[in-house]
């Protein structure tokens, strides 16, 4: 059965202007047909077809988040997700999916989860036991012996040197990892992370990423600093995670290699409006990189890096199912266009994060993963927070 959606203002995801008057075909899982209406010439029988009218609604592809974490809660103190047995954290998480599932996104690639809690998770999903987004996943986060990592018990992988570097790649591939995760600097939600400071070397990097290669498999580093950008991306890194910290030189690495980059803008907001719950360290660090970081994305698009959506989602206050957020964030900083914050989310997202022949965009074959919303999200782009009238993905109606 064919079902016509009709009349109502597309955006493709593509970045092309919005559709008004549209036509969005579906045939089981995947689009027939996405375009004007004087495009299209009926080819099914219209008695066998069924059609929807969507006069004075919108349509958009369903949202991708390049960066969440469905384990954590979102606590004031993330110290506290360590009290949380695994059990309920799956259990949770479970729960935490449907929520962002219904928020808008079709689609979310999660950067490191204690425990491999995250395959059982996209199993359940795909299982049909619950609702939830299409995941791509990273198992653990493959870090070197540092200060911090006790922090998150269980969400790293600590390898030092080239070979442990690759033995721990081979075991998140093992596990099922979709994408292999690594720290390329020190962070900002330990006590004892140093942000701008380097982390894994770059031939260590260059191992993981290798390993997944095999496999077709992309690598995102966690970076901030600049040295640790650059190591990441002359190793050879899908994705530079926040980036918070990059120079000149580092953007200009970025550039010519053709990473994307996942800033993760808005929780630092989130982050200062809770100062009094979240610890000081986080704080003392958040504040130091709110001050350079929207100029610092700017520079990036200038030169020319693709931006992709990610939220860090599960952080502090940064609850999963608020991730339009950043969307908006980006928009309201002037970052962004709202058509290009769309585009950040939905196409360039599928990209990074290697689904695009699938996901992202609203063209022909793809999977009809798509939102309708009540109002019209460019000239008011918190309509994605708010207004998304029904969620569709693989052409089912999210209930
Ligand atoms: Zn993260």
């Amino acid at each position: 059965m064919q079902i016509v959606y009709k009349n109502a203002t597309l955006i493709s995801g593509t970045g092309d202007s919005p559709v008004p008057n549209s036509i969005l075909v579906v045939e089981d899982d995947k689009i027939l047909f996405s375009g004007s209406a004087e495009n299209w010439s009926q080819t099914q029988d219209p008695e066998e077809s069924k059609a929807v009218d969507l006069k004075g609604k919108w349509i958009i592809p369903g949202l991708i988040d390049c960066h969440i974490h469905m384990d954590l809660f979102g606590f004031g103190d993330t110290f506290q997700e360590n009290l949380v047995e695994d059990k309920l954290r799956t259990l949770r998480s479970a729960r935490l999916m449907s929520d962002t599932l219904r928020a808008g996104f079709t689609t979310v690639r999660n950067v490191g989860t204690v425990n491999y809690i995250d395959f059982a998770v996209k199993e359940g999903i795909e299982a049909g036991y619950f609702t939830g987004p299409r995941i791509e996943t990273a198992g653990k986060i493959i870090s070197m012996t540092c200060s911090g990592t006790e922090y998150f018990d269980g969400m790293y992988s600590i390898a030092d040197g080239v070979d442990e570097c690759r033995k721990a790649a081979r075991e998140q591939l093992k596990q099922g990892a979709d994408c292999l995760k690594l720290m390329a600097t020190g962070a900002v939600m330990n006590p004892g992370g140093v942000p701008g400071a380097a982390q894994l070397n770059e031939d260590e990097i260059r191992a993981v990423v290798e390993e997944g290669l095999k496999l077709g498999k992309h690598t995102a580093a966690h970076a901030h600093g600049a040295q640790g950008i650059i190591n990441a991306v002359n190793a050879g890194v899908r994705t530079i995670e926040h980036g918070t910290m990059a120079d000149d030189q580092a953007i200009e690495a970025m550039a010519e290699a053709g990473v994307f980059l996942v800033p993760t803008m808005s929780l630092h907001d989130v982050f200062m409006e809770n100062a009094d719950s979240v610890p000081g360290f986080m704080i003392e660090k958040s504040q130091d990189m709110q001050k350079t970081y929207i100029e610092i994305v700017k520079k990036a698009i200038k030169a020319g890096i693709r931006i992709a959506m990610g939220t860090d989602a599960g952080t502090n206050y940064n609850f999963h199912g608020t991730n339009a957020s950043e969307i908006v964030y980006l928009v309201e900083n002037k970052i962004m266009t709202p058509l290009e914050a769309i585009s950040a989310a939905t196409l360039v997202a599928a990209e990074a994060i290697g689904t695009a022949h699938t996901a992202g965009s609203l063209e022909k074959g793809k999977l009809a993963d798509f939102l309708i919303l009540d109002k019209d999200p460019i000239s008011d782009i918190r309509v994605l927070t708010k207004n998304i009238e029904q969620v569709y993905k693989g052409g089912q109606l999210v209930s």
